[in-house]
């Protein structure tokens, strides 16, 4: 298959005509492997317009929402970044084209380590990942310029929103289980304001401050 039209067409019609404009979002997408990320299985759907399962119970999201979710984020290259949920470790190698740093954390061993082989693999260096309980975030290497969360959480985790450095932006699907509200939080010199970007369906976030396992 030719991975690389394939990934032209998803920027053209996925991501570009509805509405993701930022030039350095879109030569990201055009340029991951996407279907590295995604189980063999599943690579000739990996650039097709939905998640695709990676195991475990657990999707690599929608290449529409990966570009929306990084957009807001409005990420400059020297930003330090925090992501939650590294799942297939495919939105973490965006971020890593976008910014100087990646921190990424998954709860489940299994992902964790399938992510790091690929994101070496490919030679990301700028790249940290953890296995645990993301929803303490990284405090060791807080405070940071956008924290990402890609599972859905009941409420934003207050380790999260303390690691948030002033002019920071955190995006995170906030609701119940089945289905939650895309959330942009800007951290002011006034506190932190809130913007609703829409509907969306993201897997639990689980642990302390999320759903309980
Ligand atoms: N961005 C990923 C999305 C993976 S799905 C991708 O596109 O591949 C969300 C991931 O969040 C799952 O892998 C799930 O195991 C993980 N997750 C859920 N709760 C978590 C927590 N508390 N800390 C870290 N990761 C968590």
């Amino acid at each position: 298959m030719d991975f690389e039209a394939l990934r032209e067409q998803m920027v053209a019609v996925q991501i570009r005509a509805r509405g993701v404009t930022a030039a350095r979002v879109l030569a990201a997408m055009r340029k991951v492997p996407r279907h590295l990320f995604v189980p063999e299985a599943y690579r000739d759907q990996a650039y097709e317009d939905h998640p695709a399962p990676i195991g475990e119970g657990q999707t690599i999201s929608q290449p529409y929402i990966v570009a929306e979710m990084t957009q807001a984020l409005g990420l400059a290259e020297t930003d330090r970044v925090l992501e939650i949920g590294t799942g297939s470790g495919y939105q973490t190698a965006i971020l890593a084209e976008l910014c100087s740093k990646v921190y990424t954390v998954e709860r489940l061993p299994g992902l964790h380590a399938a992510a790091v082989r690929i994101l070496a693999g490919l030679g990301y260096e700028n790249v940290a990942a953890r296995c645990g309980d993301g929803t303490l975030g990284w405090p060791e290497e807080a405070p940071f310029d956008a924290v990402l969360v890609t599972a859905g959480a009941p409420v934003t985790p207050p380790a999260l929103l303390a690691q948030l450095a002033l002019g920071g932006r955190m995006v995170i699907p906030v609701g119940d289980q089945h289905i939650q509200s895309l959330t942009r939080l800007v951290r002011t010199e006034r506190g932190v304001r809130s913007y609703d970007l829409g509907g969306c369906r993201f897997v639990p976030l689980l642990g302390e401050q999320g759903w309980k396992a």
